[in-house]
């Protein structure tokens, strides 16, 4: 097979390449982006992969969310959108994926001509759909139940949502690192007035960010006496925490999750002042199905290490479109 995933999560692509987990005798290991499931024995392949491919944006966004020296030392090598290397007799070219900053998908085009695709994370709206002979598409929202029907209205509720929030205070929005940014980014474009706060590590995502074109309105160190001080005092702002903090800041205050995982309503309430919106940078059942589409695959591999909905989706592209699917690894 011309590619496959392995029971660690190494997607395989051609002869040479392996995407987003370590394998073993593969010369080039890539990274499509900087989310920890995707990076994983990373230091490994960084001591015996020839090469460690990544967009520039991507290695800027390791470098602060672990640290500078971790890529240190090793063959990585920063590739664009839309260049392509050729190692051997295979030629590897990264296309844009619409998922966080820096997210790549892989085309390996090998000697037979043909044309190995692996999309990595992306939300189907900007995403630019490959051609593909065999693809291996991701399947967070593989199922039928994963389906949003609420589209564009998320961003203008969620704006809402957090104007409605500054008249009680400081505003906490929770999320992961990539998306948090986007938020600041909606908000600082809707022209929210309040002063934007963040902890270190989203701090410093977020002038990543900034340096690789996003516009993300003035943004504060949570350490800083000023923005101290509106914290302390419930005072009207906002204030950015990765989910890992959920359950640490801002118990008292108006608190916005923002999660993929709601399909029903673009906002839900889950407390006295506390509400979930409905934001995701993956794409749904149906865009997943669309891309599968417009890509004209002759086989497909559906991603079922890092979620459980590679199944459904497999037997729906079978189905629909009558093309060999299977979700690799097998459980
Ligand atoms: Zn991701």
């Amino acid at each position: 097979m011309k590619a496959s995933v392995t029971n660690r999560g190494a997607v395989l692509l051609g002869k040479n390449v392996v995407c987003d987990a370590f394998e073993e005798n593969k010369p080039l290991r890539v990274v499509t982006h900087a989310h920890a499931d995707h990076m994983m024995g990373l230091q490994r392949s960084l001591k015996t992969s020839e090469k460690v491919l990544m967009t520039k944006a991507t290695k800027d966004m390791i470098d602060v969310m672990r640290s500078p020296l971790f890529l240190m030392g090793g063959p990585v090598q920063t590739l664009d959108y839309g260049k392509t290397i050729q190692y051997e007799e295979e030629r590897i070219t990264f296309f844009k994926a619409d998922h966080i900053l820096g997210a790549a998908q892989v085309l390996v085009e090998d000697p037979e001509g043909k044309r190995i695709v692996f999309t990595g994370d992306f939300r189907i709206q900007d995403t630019p759909v490959l051609y593909s002979d065999i693809l291996v598409i991701e399947a967070t929202y593989g199922s039928p139940y994963c389906r949003r029907s609420f589209g564009i209205d998320v961003k203008n509720s969620l704006i809402s949502m957090v104007e409605k929030g500054l008249k009680h205070g400081t505003v906490y929005v929770f999320g992961y690192h990539g998306k948090l940014q986007e938020i600041m980014q909606i908000l600082h474009k809707a022209n929210v007035k309040a002063p934007f706060i963040a902890p270190e590590k989203v701090f410093q995502v977020s002038k990543v960010c900034e340096r690789h074109g996003m516009n993300l309105g003035r943004l504060m160190l949570s350490m800083e006496r000023e923005a101290r001080e509106l914290l302390e005092r419930n005072s009207p702002c906002i204030a950015f925490y990765h989910m890992e903090s959920l359950k640490k800041v801002g118990l008292d205050s108006f608190r916005i999750c923002v999660s993929g995982w709601e399909f029903d309503s673009a906002i839900r309430q889950t407390g006295d002042k506390e509400y979930i919106v409905a934001l995701s940078d993956h794409s749904d059942f149906n865009g997943l199905l669309e891309y599968v589409r417009r890509s004209k695959p002759e086989f497909v591999i559906t991603d079922n290490f890092r979620v459980s909905n590679a199944e459904p989706l497999a037997r729906e592209i079978r189905r629909r479109y009558g093309i060999p699917a299977v979700a690799l690894p097998k459980r």
